[in-house]
C-alpha cells in the first residue's frame, strides 16, 4: 500500500497534488508520506504481535529526524551503523533502550557513545570486536549487551553487492566459529553475549532465506543453552523486500507466517530491523524535465535529478517505476511494473545532468510523451535515496518534504552555494 496515487490524471500524495509542492519547493525534491510510513510499521507489529517483538527501523534506509520522530513516537526502536546515526535517534527522541548497533567497523569514540547512551545491544561481528567493547565498557565502569552476529550461509537472489549473510563476506561469523566465541567471551562478567544477530542483505523477493536462515540458526541456540549460556533474543536483520513494482514482494505478513511457527515458543525475544520495508514505498523523488533529445534512434529525457540525487539505479541496476505527474486519463498506470505497456507510450531513456554514463534512471523505459518543463515522479525512492545522495558535481543537495493528509512540511532545507563551501573556510 502506498498513498501515491492518480486522480483525475493528477498524481497525490496523500491529499496533495505532488506539482504544488513541486512549485513550492522547488526541484528535485523528495517527498515522503507519513500515512504510508506508519502503515508499514504497523502492518509489522500485527504481524509478529503473537511473539515479544522489538521492531528497530533501520536508520540508513532514510534518516530524517522528522521520519525517526513519527516512529519512535509509533514505538519503533531503531538499528543504527554509526555515531552520527545515533546521534540523529537521541536527536529524533528515540529511546537508547531499544537501540540495536551493527556494523564491522564501530570506533572506540563510537563505541563509547553508545555505552554511554545505554542501547539495547551491539551487534558484534568479530571476536577483535568483542574485546574491544569489554576493554571499553570496563574502563567506563559500564555494562552492556551483545548480540553476535552469525552467518547462516544462506544464499541470497538479490543484486551481489547487497547479499551479506553467504559465508564468504566481511560480516558476522559462520556457525562453528559461534560456538567458540562463545566458549570464549561467553561469561566475561562485562559484556553479556545474550543474543544472536543476522542479516542476509537486502531486496529479498520469497520468504524462503528467512525461514531457512533461522532453521539453521534455532539449533545453533539449542547447543549454545545445553552448554549454559542464556540466549534471550534473535535478531532476524532487515533486508525484507518492498514493492519497487506493484505486489512484487512478499508482505509482512507472509515473512510472519513463515517465521512465527518456527519461533513460538522458544523463549526468545524477535528482532526486526526492517528499512526499505517501511521507507522505499513512502517516498518519491520529484524531477523536472530540462530537455528532450533525439540521438541517433534514441530519444533521452534529460532531467534535473542526478545520480548524486539517486543513486541506486547506478550503483545496483535498481528499477525504479518513473512517470508523469499529469497525464492524460488513458495513461494513468494500472500499475508499477518494469514492462508496464500502454497504447501511445514512447520508448526514451531518462537521465540525469551528470557528466558520467552511469547518470541514468531507466534506459528503453516506455513513458507517455514527456515534453521540457514536465515533472516526472520516480517511485520508490524513500529508501537509500537521500541518504546516499551527494553533492558530486557541486550540485546542492535536495529537500525533503513531509506530507501528511492535505498539508505538508519542509522536513528538510535545500542545499544552498554557500552550504556547499561552509567547511572550506
Ligand atoms: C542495511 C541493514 C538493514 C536494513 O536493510 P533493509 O534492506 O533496508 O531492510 C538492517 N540491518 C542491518 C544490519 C543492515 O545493515
Amino acid at each position: 500500500m502506498d498513498l501515491f496515487q492518480y486522480k483525475k490524471g493528477l498524481l497525490f500524495a496523500e491529499n496533495v497534488d505532488v506539482d504544488t509542492i513541486a512549485q513550492q519547493v522547488g526541484t528535485p525534491v523528495y517527498v515522503y508520506s507519513k500515512a504510508t510510513i506508519l502503515d508499514h510499521f504497523k502492518k509489522i507489529q500485527a504481524a509478529y504481535a503473537q511473539l515479544d517483538t522489538l521492531i528497530c527501523y533501520s536508520v540508513k534506509a532514510c534518516g530524517n529526524i522528522h521520519i525517526l520522530r513519527l516512529l519512535a513516537e509509533a514505538g519503533s526502536g531503531f538499528d543504527i551503523v554509526s555515531g552520527g546515526e545515533l546521534y540523529r535517534v537521541m536527536q529524533a527522541g528515540g529511546d537508547p533502550s531499544k537501540i540495536v548497533y551493527a556494523g564491522v567497523g564501530k570506533t572506540d569514540r563510537e563505541i563509547k557513545e553508545a555505552l554511554e547512551a545505554g542501547i539495547a545491544y551491539f551487534n558484534i561481528e568479530s571476536e577483535a570486536e568483542l574485546e574491544t567493547l569489554i576493554g571499553l565498557a570496563k574502563q567506563a565502569g559500564k555494562t552492556a549487551k551483545a548480540a553476535l552476529r552469525v552467518n547462516p550461509d544462506i544464499v541470497y537472489d538479490t543484486h551481489k553487492h547487497i547479499t551479506t549473510g553467504v559465508k564468504e563476506t566481511k560480516f558476522g561469523v559462520d556457525i562453528e566459529r559461534a560456538q567458540r566465541v562463545f566458549a570464549q567471551y561467553g561469561s566475561n562478567g562485562v559484556v553479556d553475549l545474550c543474543a544472536i544477530h543476522i542479516h542476509l542483505g537486502s531486496g529479498g523477493k520469497t520468504i524462503d532465506p528467512y525461514v531457512n536462515g533461522v532453521r539453521k540458526i534455532l539449533p545453533l541456540i539449542d547447543s549454545l543453552r545445553d552448554k549454559g549460556h542464556r540466549i534471550e533474543a534473535l535478531d532476524l536483520g532487515g533486508g525484507y523486500g518492498a514493492d519497487y513494482e506493484t505486489d512484487s514482494v512478499p508482505s509482512a505478513a507472509d515473512y510472519a507466517s513463515g517465521l512465527v511457527p518456527l519461533l513460538k515458543d522458544k523463549g526468545l525475544r524477535l528482532i526486526l530491523e526492517p528499512g526499505k520495508s517501511i521507507v522505499a514505498n513512502a517516498g518519491i523523488l520529484l524531477t523536472r524535465t530540462l530537455y528532450i533529445k533525439q540521438g541517433g534512434r534514441k530519444r533521452f529525457v534529460i532531467v534535473d535529478a542526478g545520480m548524486n540525487d539517486l543513486i541506486r539505479p547506478c550503483l545496483y541496476e535498481a528499477f525504479h517505476f518513473i512517470w508523469p505527474t499529469a497525464v492524460e486519463q488513458r495513461f494513468v498506470p494500472q500499475k508499477r511494473s518494469k514492462d508496464y505497456a500502454a497504447e501511445g507510450l514512447e520508448r526514451v531513456d531518462v537521465v540525469g545532468p551528470i557528466c558520467e554514463g552511469t547518470d541514468f534512471f531507466a534506459k528503453d523505459r516506455l513513458l507517455p510523451p514527456v515534453r521540457r518543463g514536465d515533472l516526472l515522479a520516480i517511485f520508490t525512492a524513500g529508501a537509500y535515496g537521500y541518504t546516499m545522495a551527494s553533492t558530486y558535481n557541486a550540485r546542492p543537495l535536495p529537500p525533503e518534504v513531509l506530507v501528511d493528509g492535505d498539508t505538508f512540511t519542509l522536513i528538510r532545507k535545500r542545499q544552498t552555494y554557500e552550504d556547499l563551501i561552509a567547511h572550506e573556510k
